[in-house]
């Protein structure tokens, strides 16, 4: 037999999720020298790009301009796409071990954090994971309500999914309609009632999570003020030093522009938006089985034994009435059958990408890339490099043999398993066929697509 990755023998990779660090894991691929490689891509929705599709602001088109640098892999012959595919349940470990060397894993972080406060399962408190998928038009949260009568709407957490979540709060239909945002929030979102939209930050201005292009963004709405008190813009003197021997640009970018909001004038917009900083929720306060306020409490920073700063809670409480709150304060990964998985991080359990078990040995044939291996942090291009570091154990491993051995590595018996699993699967062509429809229906509406929202309309126009 030859050798694994030669025309004769190719190497074959599953690949579990279409994110940004699946592809990426397949242009690492391709740029081997001397690999023939085959590679197979699954994904539970019939639409490809994970976040990029249904994470990325709608209101941040350029950040989508990845997808033409994935769609040139997926163009490479090498490659296959089988959404509507899911591992778990159409696909198990043991089929997978028939049919390929390597399985990588990158399924991302779906999961969100939560506070750990009372009255956070109350109706009215939502996780910001929910909020996104659903104004992104994730099939899987299509339907659900939020209740934008509400006044006030507090969102936790102080991170740059918080700022895209109190973005689009603050926009108005005529700067959201040129967007594909989906048709169900757009709809949602213009009768809004919203006048106060309030992020709670636990640590002060220089420990804010966000970076400085969404910080400024806060600034320029149309139709919506940002505050922020001048007290809380103020930097503590363990800060202070902290930037000084950083020196930390997008800190001091960040800084710089919370103190510029906290010296502005209100204009009076219809809409105000309230950056608060050095505050805690301690309860989501009742009423009627439904979240009426939320309770805070303020910190003061503290320096931590090991040099962290650290919030801690003063006697000093607010109360802001309010019956939509929405926490967003980091995902979580979600555990995958036979995968070993690390509960306290929330990731595959890994080294570098190579899945390992309980006792830190490696578990041939199992890598991850992405925000499963290394917690839900970074910029999509950060998932590059992250990639990369995968598929260089990966082509370790293949050198020193520590591979799958596949009983049927053909590429057309994988393609009878998946048929026989699952009749409904989308390929990368059939995607397109979506793609090409959202964008029509796009152009005729001036904005940049228009999504379907139900997968029994994406395969609809796939089998059309
Ligand atoms: P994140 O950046 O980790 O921010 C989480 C925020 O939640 C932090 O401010 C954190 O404060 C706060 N937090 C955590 N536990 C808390 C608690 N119990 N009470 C109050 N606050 C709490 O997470 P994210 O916003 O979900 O973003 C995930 C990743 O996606 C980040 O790397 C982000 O930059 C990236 N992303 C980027 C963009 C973009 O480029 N435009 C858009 C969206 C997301 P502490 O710092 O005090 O822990």
């Amino acid at each position: 037999m030859s050798a694994v990755g030669t025309s004769e023998n190719p190497l074959r990779v599953a690949i579990i999720g279409s994110g940004p660090s699946g592809f990426y894991t397949v242009s690492n691929l391709l740029k081997q020298s001397d690999l023939v490689v085959e590679m197979d891509m699954f994904d539970r929705l019939p639409t490809p790009y994970g976040l990029v599709r249904a994470g990325v602001a709608p209101d941040h088109q350029k950040d989508k301009s990845v997808t033409r640098a994935y769609e040139k892999s997926a163009a490479n012959p090498g490659f296959r796409f089988f959404g509507n595919v899911e591992y778990g349940t159409h696909i198990h470990l043991d089929d997978l071990k028939q049919h390929y060397h390597q399985v990588m894993f990158t399924t991302g972080s779906p999961f969100d954090r939560n506070l750990g406060v009372t009255g956070e399962d109350l109706a009215g408190s939502h996780s910001a994971t929910e909020f996104v998928a659903w104004y992104n038009g994730h099939p899987d949260f299509a339907d659900r309500q939020f209740d934008l009568s509400q006044e006030n709407v507090v969102v936790v957490g102080i991170g740059n999914v918080a700022m895209d979540v109190a973005r689009i709060l603050c926009k108005t239909v005529d700067e959201l309609k040129v967007t594909d945002i989906a048709d169900h929030a757009l709809e949602a979102l213009s009768q809004s009632k919203v006048k106060n939209v309030y992020i709670l930050g636990r640590r002060g201005p220089a420990q804010a999570a966000f970076t400085p292009p969404e910080i400024k963004e806060m600034g320029e709405f149309a139709e919506a003020d940002v505050n922020i008190l001048p007290g809380e813009a103020v930097i503590d003197e363990h800060s202070q030093n902290q930037m000084d021997a950083d020196n930390d640009k997008n800190v001091l970018k960040n800084v710089e522009t919370i103190q510029s909001y906290a010296a502005r004038p209100n204009a009076g917009k219809p809409r105000q938006l309230h950056i608060r900083f050095l505050v805690s929720p301690t309860e989501l306060i009742e009423e009627a089985g439904a979240v009426s306020a939320l309770k805070l409490v303020q910190n003061d920073l503290l320096m931590d034994d090991r040099g962290q700063l650290k919030p801690v809670a003063t006697d000093r409480e607010e109360v802001i009435p309010t019956g939509l709150v929405f926490r967003s304060v980091g995902y979580r990964g979600q555990p995958l059958p036979d995968v070993p998985f690390n509960e306290s991080w929330g990731t595959i359990a890994n080294e570098g990408g190579r899945a390992v078990d309980a006792s830190g040995q490696q578990v041939v044939g199992l890598y991850t890339a992405g925000w499963i291996k290394r917690g839900p942090s970074g910029v999509i291009g950060t998932n590059k490099t992250c990639a990369q570091e995968t598929v260089g154990l990966m082509m370790e491993d293949l050198q020193a043999g520590r591979l799958f051995e596949p009983a049927d590595p053909g590429a057309d018996s994988a393609l009878e398993l998946i048929r026989s699993r699952q009749p409904d699967f989308v390929s990368f062509a059939d995607w397109k066929k979506i793609d090409e429809a959202e964008v029509a229906e796009g152009a005729r509406q001036s904005r940049p697509r228009v999504k379907m929202t139900q997968v029994t309309d994406m395969l609809d126009v796939a089998r059309s």
